[in-house]
Parts: C-alpha cells; sequence; structure tokens
C-alpha cells in the first residue's frame, strides 16, 4: 500500500526539533530508526500528515556514559551501538544482553532505544531490562524538561505518557561503581527475528535483592513487586509458593503464538531460569 502524502521535516538542532513539535501539534510523527514507523506507514496503519526525522540529531542524541552514578544513554542510541558499548557492558551487561535478542542485524543497527521505548510493545526487548534497572526518561518540550519513571511513561500497548509536544532525549539508569549482575531470558519460536512470547528480566541491586520485570506477559511490561518482595524477605520460600505469586501476577492473552496458561507457566519457568543463572536460587 502506497502511504498518503506527507511532509518530511529534517531538524538540524535539537532546539529546531522541538520548536517543530510545538508548532505540530498532533500532526507529526517522529521518526528515529524507523523500523516500527515504516511498516506502520507502508501498512496504512498510520498517516501523518509530516515526519520528522531525527537522524540530522544523532549527535546531540547518541551519547552513552557515567555521570554522578547516572548511566545516560542518548534515545538515538541503536541497539548495537548499546551491545557494543564498552560503558554498558561495564555497568548493566543485562541491557546489551536484551538488545542483542532484537531482530536481526539490520534492525539492530536501525533500531533505537527511543523508539523502542515509545513503540511501546508489550514485548519490547528493552522494556522488562530497564524497568527493573529502575530507568527513568528525560523527555523535553519547548516548555521544559521533565523526568519520568519508565513504569509511569508506559500506559499500555502502544501508548506512552508523552505530550505531542513532547520527545525522549535520554534514557537515565543508576548505577553503582561495580556492575550490576542481570540476567534477560526471551522466550520465541526461533532465534532471530523472534517476537518474545513471554520474556523475563532480573536485576541483583548493591545490596544483592532481586528486581523483576516481564515482557509479553500483560498488556505492558511490568515489574513484578510481589514476586520480588516474597524472594527478597524470605530465601527458604518453596519454589511452588513463587509460582503462585508469578501466576497472580502476570497477565498474559491467549494469540495465535501461545495460551495464556502456557505463557503464565513461562513466566515462572524464565524467571527460574534468571535465578539459576544468577546463583541466586
Ligand atoms: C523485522 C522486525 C523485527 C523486530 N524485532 C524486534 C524484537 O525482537 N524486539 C523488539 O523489542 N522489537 C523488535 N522490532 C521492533 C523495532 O525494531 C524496535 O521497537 C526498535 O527499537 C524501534 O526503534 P526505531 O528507532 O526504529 O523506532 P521508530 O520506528 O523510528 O519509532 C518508533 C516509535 O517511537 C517514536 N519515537 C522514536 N524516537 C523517539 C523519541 N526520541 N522521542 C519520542 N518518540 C520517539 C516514533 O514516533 C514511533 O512512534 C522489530 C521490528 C521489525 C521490523
Amino acid at each position: 500500500m502506497l502511504p498518503s502524502a506527507f511532509e518530511i521535516k529534517n531538524p538540524k538542532t535539537l532546539s529546531d526539533a522541538l520548536e517543530i513539535l510545538q508548532d505540530g501539534k498532533d500532526q507529526i510523527q517522529i521518526l528515529a530508526g524507523g523500523t516500527d514507523v515504516l511498516p506502520r506507514l507502508k501498512n496504512g496503519f498510520i498517516h501523518p500528515k509530516m515526519i520528522m526525522d531525527l537522524t540530522m540529531l544523532k549527535s546531540e542524541l547518541s551519547q552513552i556514559n557515567v555521570e554522578n552514578g547516572i548511566l545516560k544513554i542518548g534515545a538515538f542510541v541503536t541497539h548495537t551501538q548499546i551491545c557494543q558499548s564498552t560503558v554498558v557492558n561495564n555497568t548493566v551487561p543485562v541491557l546489551a544482553q536484551a538488545c542483542q535478542t532484537i531482530g536481526c542485524r539490520q534492525i539492530r543497527n536501525r533500531g533505537t532505544i527511543g523508539g523502542n521505548i515509545v513503540n511501546a510493545s508489550p514485548a519490547g526487548d528493552t522494556l522488562p531490562v530497564l524497568l527493573a534497572l529502575d530507568a527513568v526518561v528525560q523527555i523535553i518540550s519547548r516548555a521544559k524538561t521533565r523526568e519520568l519513571p519508565l513504569d509511569d511513561l508506559l500506559l499500555g500497548p502502544g501508548k506512552v505518557s508523552l505530550g505531542s509536544d513532547e520527545m525522549i532525549s535520554e534514557i537515565r539508569i543508576p548505577v553503582k561503581s561495580s556492575i550490576m549482575k542481570g540476567m534477560f531470558k526471551k522466550l520465541g519460536t526461533r532465534n532471530a527475528l523472534n517476537i518474545a512470547i513471554a520474556s523475563a528480566a532480573v536485576v541483583l541491586d548493591s545490596c544483592g535483592n532481586k528486581r523483576i520485570a516481564y515482557g509479553a506477559l500483560a498488556p505492558r511490561p511490568i515489574r513484578a513487586r510481589e514476586v520480588e518482595e516474597a524472594l527478597n524477605q524470605n530465601q527458604n520460600l518453596l519454589w511452588e509458593d513463587v509460582k503462585t505469586i508469578i501466576f497472580r501476577t502476570v497477565h498474559p492473552i491467549s494469540d495465535v503464538r501461545a495460551s495464556a496458561d502456557y505463557r503464565k507457566e513461562m513466566a515462572a519457568n524464565l524467571t527460574y531460569m534468571c535465578l539459576a543463572d544468577l546463583g541466586v536460587l
């Protein structure tokens, strides 16, 4: 299907981009790597009047560094850049592990972390890891800059709490001086170009407490606080009891790829495998 005509804007500075967003009201579709936007455009799911391409802002939105105990990742950083980043691999290697499972090489080369977040797919692979890492997004507009925990940004499938004049500039993850151990497991039907049937991320904080989040097991990726609490407060909990809490936490759907009951079982299995691989079971 041929998309209907649209205007394209290529701002050269962030300040130009924010002006375009403010003037464009609800009419503008932001384009980063385009791996979500272009298929949706081609399939007639979206009909933007104007597309704003962030490519010229690469230098402003592609930093990866640690400042005052915060790992800052620009919204335009690609999955490949995250996988290859020494900074990420020395602080939160579990994020690189998740990015490595995304799509295929071509998709990882183009797809960005900002795009993965705003796409807000229940199965988005960076999302459970970022939730378990307590990630916060920096949101900018002409009027103001604000920070929002990722958990509050994600509203539902494809829905985020962003105004039409706002965009994400940076993802911020609190990190300690030592590496944060974590594990990401994704269940799919094959190894590449694989949308998660279920996914789990477990991160150990500096006190050894477990933080757990799930993907494709609810209308949006979720943090599993009740499961965390149970595991952190009682080291001798029976696995059957943990499983009961996991089953209570997740709310998967049945679809062509898996039934809800199967997804629930897999949520428990993936959690078990993450904990076992981290040596904390
Ligand atoms: C073949 C294929 C395989 C895929 N496999 C996977 C997979 O395994 N796992 C997975 O999680 N995803 C997968 N995806 C989805 C996609 O590649 C990722 O979600 C990717 O990270 C999107 O990033 P992008 O830069 O291409 O986003 P774009 O397509 O450019 O944008 C996506 C959305 O984010 C918005 N946006 C982008 N940047 C910003 C910003 N800075 N501020 C505000 N809004 C912004 C856009 O307006 C749009 O709504 C796949 C896609 C394809 C086509």
